[in-house]
């Protein structure tokens, strides 16, 4: 009886793990149907605002003037690869050190494991996909089809879109389509020089400027959220004190909790999930207590797996029962495989030399963007897909920042304007998810929680570096034609994972003898499970994903709270 009261407290309509960009959507739709909610957290609790140490730091309050020192780096070769791993925000990733994986290939893993999850972190890159890359692995004959079209999930674009506040340009462009729009930020007058150029050279070609989740001119129901308007400081990776930036913990999380119907658990690790063979479903979660390391189980009618993709693979694949001895709703195989990312590798960099009497001053938290051209409507390279490209250019200042004392203060008190304007670009290729590009549990190590440590066996391919090479080549082509000069190109040859867009493992299709879950995002084999992280994605695109990831989350919230109602959770 005892027993079965505790169980009543720790019993709720929903449980969502996770409450990165995913689960903060999850937590969000299901509290404002009335839902009561379990969030559960592996990291610790990051309250907006209340948690940001660094969000109204200058630099000289920088111990290090923003650097890692040499020690870090050494104790970090995974983490410190990733740009945003700097003094001002590295208390928000996970360490080398903290949460070990084997690297069967090499696979930079890139983590924030906290209340907020990478939200805190992300550079806020937010373009819908459209219609060719749902097409993708039917018409190019990879993975599986997607069991959903551009018009199923467009209104649901239109729905996130509205409240975390895209800012963006209505381009009218097939490849990239138009959502519902904050006014952009503007292009630099080098870039609009691009821009005007390869309109000019090539009719399938377009520079547009970056849609990306700031709020740059907020609408009521950011009011209501309590955010505001986006001062352009570029120092959100620390934490927004403004709200400018979309966030879980900004925006979705304390929306959540606002309705009364969300309880936040942070240091609770999900070690599994409950399957109950009488009852033909999942019944709950096991959660290890990141601190104690006890174990104590929560019960629900619902369970969103939203613990990014990785993760989420990684619990799945831990929950093993009689009816699903290679992992929850495993019947087809693949759970695990045909895991892809984005090829971030190659890079480019020019100078242009005129427009000299102007410059470019202040910030702002977006830049160009080329959607993907090759392969568009038809298959026209040696490689399948294509890629998109960022596009940013500036003519800054500089001053000797290694001077000391009176000199060093003169210095930066008096800048020098750059001889020319800079500009680059980095490339965004879509890879093909594989079976072989997988991820499995150790048999026998853990970690120190006691879960099997994840081995990651993923890497690139003849496709990607073709498209490397030709990324290369177009884009020193439209630079050259454009008239820039002393144009370098590099391949980074940098491991997969790197990209922070890693995708698969737990895919969607039609079939359930070939994929995880059905157009819903439900598990074909376990009609209450739900993933709608990276996890559930069939193909990559090129576009950045995490806009992606909150309509598909709204829309499986939206048909598991009307199933649930119709009594068949
Ligand atoms: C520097 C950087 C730049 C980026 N730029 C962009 C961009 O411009 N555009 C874009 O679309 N994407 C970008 N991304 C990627 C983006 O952050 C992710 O796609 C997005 O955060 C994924 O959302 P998620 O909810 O799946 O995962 P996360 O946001 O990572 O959240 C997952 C949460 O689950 C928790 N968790 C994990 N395991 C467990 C467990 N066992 N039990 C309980 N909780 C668990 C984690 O601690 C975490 O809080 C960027 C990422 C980084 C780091
Ligand atoms: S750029 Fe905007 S969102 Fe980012 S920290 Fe500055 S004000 Fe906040």
């Amino acid at each position: 009886m005892e027993i079965l009261k505790h169980a009543e407290k720790r019993t709720y309509g929903a449980i969502v793990i996770g409450s990165g960009i995913a689960g903060g959507w999850a937590a969000k739709e299901f509290c404002d149907k009335g839902i009561k909610t379990l969030v559960l957290e592996r990291g610790r609790k990051v309250t907006h605002n209340e948690d940001y140490p660094t969000t109204l730091m200058s630099p000289w309050e920088f111990e290090h003037r923003g650097r890692l020192t040499n020690e870090e780096i050494a104790a970090n070769p995974i983490v410190s690869k990733c740009y945003a791993f700097k003094e001002d925000a590295k208390h928000f990733m996970v360490k080398d050190a903290e949460h070990p994986y084997v690297q069967d290939k090499p696979f930079d893993w890139i983590r924030g494991y906290q209340v907020g999850g990478k939200s805190l972190l992300w550079a806020r890159q937010t373009q819908r996909w459209s219609q060719f890359d749902f097409d993708g692995p039917a018409r190019d004959g990879f993975a599986t089809p997607w069991p959903i079209n551009y018009k199923d999930i467009d209104p649901w674009y239109a729905y996130v879109e509205n409240f975390a506040g895209i800012s963006g340009n209505k381009d009218g462009l097939d490849s990239l389509p138009d959502g519902d729009f904050l006014p952009p930020y503007e292009l630099t007058c080098v870039e609009k020089h691009f821009q005007k150029e390869v309109k000019r050279m090539y009719q399938d070609r377009h520079v547009i400027v970056a849609r990306c989740a700031h709020l740059s001119e907020p609408r009521e129901i950011h009011y209501q959220q309590g955010r505001g308007r986006c001062m352009s400081r570029n120092l959100c990776q620390r934490g927004c004190p403004y709200g400018g930036y979309f966030s879980s913990n900004a925006s979705t999380l304390p929306w959540a909790a606002k309705t009364g119907n969300m309880t936040l658990r942070p240091d609770s690790i999900v070690e599994s999930v409950i399957y109950d063979e009488k009852k033909g479903k999942a019944i709950g979660v096991r959660v290890i207590d990141a601190h104690t390391n006890e174990m104590v189980e929560y019960y629900a009618k619902v369970i969103f797996v939203t613990a990014a993709a990785l993760n989420t693979n990684a619990i799945l694949l831990n929950s093993k029962s009689d009816r699903f001895p290679e992992g929850l709703g495993n019947d087809s195989g693949v759970l695990g495989k045909y895991v892809a990312f984005h090829n971030y590798r190659a890079s480019l960099s020019a100078e242009f030399e005129g427009y000299l009497d102007t410059k470019s001053e202040g910030s702002r938290p977006t830049s160009g963007y080329i959607p993907r051209f090759r392969n568009l409507y038809k298959q026209e390279t040696n490689f399948l897909r294509g890629y998109a490209a960022g596009m940013s250019a500036g003519r800054g200042t500089h001053s000797d920042r290694e001077a000391v004392g009176e000199s060093l203060k003169n210095s930066l008190l008096n800048p020098k304007l750059n001889n020319n304007w800079y500009a680059g670009s980095h490339m965004m290729g879509e890879t093909i998810p594989k079976e072989t590009n997988k991820i499995t549990l150790d048999p026998t190590k853990k970690d120190a929680h006691g879960l099997p440590l994840m081995h990651m066996d993923v890497s690139y391919d003849d496709n990607d570096d073709k498209m490397v090479k030709d990324f290369i080549e177009q884009f020193t082509e439209m630079y050259t034609k454009a008239g820039f000069t002393n144009i370098r190109t590099r391949d980074s040859k940098q491991a997969p994972g790197l990209d922070i867009h890693e995708m698969g493992g737990v895919r969607m299709g039609a079939d359930p003898k070939t994929s995880m879950l059905n157009k819903w995002n439900q598990m074909h084999a376990v009609k209450n499970v739900f993933v709608t992280d990276g996890a559930c994605m069939t193909s990559t695109s090129t576009q950045n994903p995490s806009l992606t990831y909150m309509a598909l989350t709204a829309r499986a919230v939206d048909y598991a709270v009307k199933e649930m109602k119709k009594g068949n959770l």
